[in-house]
């Protein structure tokens, strides 16, 4: 067999059955040539994941399953899509918007957020989706950072986190409110005006190369940086999606992040669209019986989650699953923390399927390593770099990197080639710079590679914990934490130590029927130590009702050692309640 043949097939069946042979054939150009395209050399996100399906005949396939908050429920197939963009992008244009205008949405998950997101790049524009739940200074500042002209927002969100400032922001141009109710002063109501505009729109002749998204970093680690993205990401995000997620013309797919989040972009509107999935599209917040309900009822073929949801589904016990069909399930996936090896067994004893963990960042724009459906899994790994990936671990010698051995910790870094790796942080040139050394993208995460090239997440770079002369990561111990029958949560960081220079303390939330008590702080502490040996386990333990996170569910551990040590919190604008 010579390769394209091989290629094809992987590509005709999208079963992504990728052995080393297709690995090594695969190109881009390829990847890229499995897409329609615009006429001299054009792409677009848009036309890829509608336009292009709808004028092959599906256009009466369910695009959107659309979930309500108040269980009503609403399907869009992919022409009726395809023409909300349309509509949309007939919006912008009447009220002067040209290609190159930025576009802010800022709403729950409704389809308008999906025709907002999609028309913005049928017109050229750029979109920014931003999380709902956002106070009004981080969505002023990000607004402000990213110069934008038009914000979609409805009319509460409105009122109550915009309209004190956004007068004042210079680039403003149009605001759009959603709510059928009159659009307050100064503000276009966008469903009339979507009722009366064309849903004819001539597709912007958009390049590979021009910007389509700004994504915002989650913060995790410090002030969030807006990575700039283009519509040539478009080919990494098909590619991607057939090879990490299983995904096949047809699947019914559940991707539970918002669009708030680069993976609620890339991977719950572009991948699975141009993939022509049928997408579920929740509007409520995590759940357990609903959840439990959507997969079951909405027969759920391939679901995309989180480890932070997961672990809230473990917390509840295996009891809570009991009596749901989840038959239909076939593949599932989680991304945004290292996924713990109990996370990803649990799957496969209550879904029957394993967890399949992939690691990826705001700045690739797509998965980079993954367990995929034809490897056997390792629990506790990321997986190998998908095809078209180069991946390496890397450390400082001198001015230059050298690769590390095998087993050995180093700093998780990539060849840039792939088409959907951001292309600038906006207006911070010394910030991206840094980000690219010796031909290498350095990602800030430390990993390593065992002999067999499967790749395994240690922790940030900034997390990382030196104790009496080893190398300690933070997800190593907190794995080990959770097996801990009493243990829902564990976020493990280094603190001063006069012999040791670090000693590893942990914060830990407990499951139900647990209670804190002396005897059970040494009782973790203890099988700690046995999984662990002493000089890895923690030193304290101390309990929790809930650990800090991003609002995208990582946890921030840097916003621990801050405390512990008295220092300033540093940015906290994406941190979700939490107690001190
Ligand atoms: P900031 O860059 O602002 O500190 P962030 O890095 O959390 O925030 P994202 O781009 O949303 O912002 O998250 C990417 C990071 O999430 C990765 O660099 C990695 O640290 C972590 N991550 C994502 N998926 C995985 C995974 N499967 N295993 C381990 N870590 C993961
Ligand atoms: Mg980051």
């Amino acid at each position: 067999m010579t390769w394209p043949i091989i290629f094809k097939d992987v590509f005709t069946r999208a079963a992504a059955n990728l052995t080393d042979q297709v690995r090594a054939a695969f190109t881009w150009e390829q990847a890229r040539a499995t897409l329609d395209g615009l006429p001299d050399g054009g792409l677009n996100i848009a036309h890829e994941a509608l336009d292009r399906h709808v004028a092959a005949g599906h256009g009466g396939q369910v695009a959107i399953r659309w979930l309500g908050k108040d269980n009503d429920r609403r399907d869009l197939t992919y022409a009726e899509l395809s023409a909300d963009a349309a509509r949309f992008a007939n919006v912008l244009a009447q009220h002067g918007l040209a290609p190159g205008a930025r576009v802010y949405a800022l709403m729950g998950r409704v389809p308008e957020l999906y025709a907002a997101a999609l028309g913005t790049l049928k017109a050229g524009m750029t979109f920014t989706p931003l999380f709902a739940a956002f106070g009004p200074e981080p969505i002023k500042a990000r607004m402000e950072i990213g110069e934008g002209n038009v914000l979609v927002t409805t009319a509460a969100l409105y009122r109550k986190k915009v309209a004190s400032w956004i007068r004042d922001l210079p680039s403003l141009r149009l605001i759009l409110i959603l709510d059928d109710a009159p659009a307050p002063e100064g503000c276009v109501a966008l469903r009339p005006a979507m009722a009366a505009a064309s849903d004819q729109f001539e597709t912007a002749m958009t390049t590979a190369d021009d910007m389509a998204l700004i994504h915002f970093t989650s913060g995790t680690t410090g002030r969030p940086k807006g990575a700039v993205h283009v519509h040539g990401a478009v080919i990494a995000h098909a590619a991607t999606g057939r090879f990490a997620l299983d995904l096949k013309p047809g699947d019914i797919y559940w991707c539970t992040a918002d669009p708030g989040w680069v993976t609620g972009t890339s991977y719950g509107i572009i991948s699975p669209l141009v993939n022509r999935v049928t997408m579920i599209v929740d509007e409520a917040e995590f759940d357990l019986e609903r959840w439990y309900g959507i997969l079951q009822n909405e027969k759920v073929q391939v679901w995309y989650t989180a480890p932070t949801a997961i672990r809230m589904l473990m917390r509840a016990g295996k009891k809570a699953a009991q009596g749901y069909d989840f038959s239909h399930l076939r593949f599932l996936a989680s991304v945004g923390e290292p996924l713990n090896p109990e996370g990803v067994l649990w799957g496969q004893e209550v879904f029957g399927h394993p967890f399949h963990d992939n690691w990826w960042q705001t700045e690739t724009g797509g998965i980079m390593i993954a367990n995929t459906a034809d490897m056997d899994i390792r629990p506790g790994s990321m997986g190998r770099p998908l095809p078209g990936i180069e991946a390496g671990i890397v450390a400082q010698e001198g001015d230059s990197l050298r690769n590390c051995k095998p087993g050995e910790i180093g700093e998780l870094a990539l060849r840039p080639g792939w088409p959907s790796l951001m292309r600038a942080y906006l207006h911070e040139k010394a910030r991206y710079d840094k980000c690219f050394v010796d031909g290498w993208y350095l990602s800030g995460d430390l990993a390593m590679q065992d002999k067999d090239g499967v790749f395994w997440f240690v922790g940030r770079a900034d997390d990382l914990i030196k104790s009496s002369g080893h190398l300690i990561g933070p997800f190593e111990v907190e794995s080990a934490l959770i097996e801990h029958e009493a243990v829902a949560e564990a976020a493990v960081i280094g603190i001063p130590d006069e012999t040791a220079g670090e000693v590893v303390k942990a914060y830990v939330a407990l499951n139900p029927g647990f209670e804190v008590s002396a005897e059970l702080e040494r009782s973790i502490r203890g099988f700690a130590r046995k999984k662990l040996g002493a000089a890895v386990a923690p030193r304290e333990i101390v309990f929790r009702k809930q650990l800090p996170k991003t609002r995208s569910g990582k946890i921030m551990r840097r916003l621990l050692k801050a405390r512990e040590l008295g220092l300033p919190e540093g940015d906290i604008s994406t941190l979700e309640a939490d107690e001190k």
